[in-house]
């Protein structure tokens, strides 16, 4: 492994690695690490010669400045976080370009993380441009990010092939995340409720319809004293909703919702 500080490094090395005819993989995080992103890192070294991992916790796409303060990190970790922050940002991280993501960027998170989104695309769009990787590898766990992440390569014409990764789950089917650390034991043995709402979607959505699939779904939710942002059921490929599924179109179902202060999401395919 090699441990790069100053993107520009990282930008010289990975132009030396392709002059030479080697493919690359980005998998952008946030840090935290757990199995989830590993099994991103797993799929890009499958796929190509050289894997490039960021950790970079960015300010721009937290809309709740609390919610930045309990990202997990620790004090070590804050100040080489605060160094990177002016690495990416030089101008400060306040007044950054946007970005037309039409309106998958005002649903679901984006309704309830407001600017969320376009600081997604602040930071990939600089990532994409110091890492230039052939191939980006990014999480199912966070399906709108994936959308908003495509449409960005489309805006911008970057030359990367996008790869969407299935959701790495623990045994009883949460889905892995680094909020997850943040659950008191009890709060733990609820969270599985979303995953379990989910399944209950799937199962139940073509012979008792939307309507009431996304009821009951509700009431496991709540049952778990989970309090929902939404519970949606949506078409695949741009997260416009279904109220009647004729069980061929691509569909996912959507769950965003608070476990105490912590925020969960997950998402499952229905098809
Ligand atoms: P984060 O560090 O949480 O921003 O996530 C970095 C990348 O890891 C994103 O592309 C996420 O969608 C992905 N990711 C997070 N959790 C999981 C998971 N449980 N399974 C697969 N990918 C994940």
């Amino acid at each position: 492994m090699i441990l790069f500080k100053r993107s520009e490094d990282l930008h010289l090395w990975v132009s030396k690695q392709r002059s030479q005819g080697k493919i690359t993989g980005f998998v952008p995080t946030m840090g935290a690490l757990h199995e989830g992103h590993i099994h991103l890192i797993e799929a890009s070294r499958s796929l190509t010669d050289l894997t490039i991992c960021s950790i970079f916790v960015n300010p721009a796409q937290f809309n709740d400045p609390r919610d930045f303060e309990k990202y997990p990190v620790s004090i070590e970790k804050d100040i080489e976080m605060l160094d990177k922050v002016i690495e990416i940002y030089p101008q400060g991280n306040t007044g950054l370009e946007t970005y037309d993501l039409g309106q998958i960027e005002t649903i679901l998170e984006g309704h309830y993380r407001p600017g969320h989104f376009q600081g997604v695309c602040q930071v990939m769009s600089r990532l994409l441009n110091i890492v230039t990787p052939d191939h980006l590898f990014m999480g199912q766990k966070d399906y709108q990010q994936c959308l908003i992440v495509q449409r960005l390569i489309e805006l911008l014409h970057f030359q990367v092939h996008f790869h969407t990764v299935p959701t790495v789950r623990e045994s009883d089917g949460l889905a892995q995340s680094s909020r997850n650390r943040r659950l008191t034991a009890d709060q733990r043995v609820n969270a599985v409720a979303i995953s379990k709402a989910l399944n209950d979607i799937r199962g139940s959505l073509q012979s008792k319809g939307a309507e009431k699939a996304l009821k009951q779904a509700r009431e496991r939710l709540e049952a778990a004293h989970f309090k929902t942002d939404y519970i949606y059921i949506a078409r695949a490929s741009d997260l416009q909703t279904i109220s009647d599924w004729n069980g061929k179109e691509k569909a996912v179902a959507l769950i965003a919702a608070f476990q105490g202060d912590v925020r969960l999401i997950d998402n499952m395919l229905l098809n």
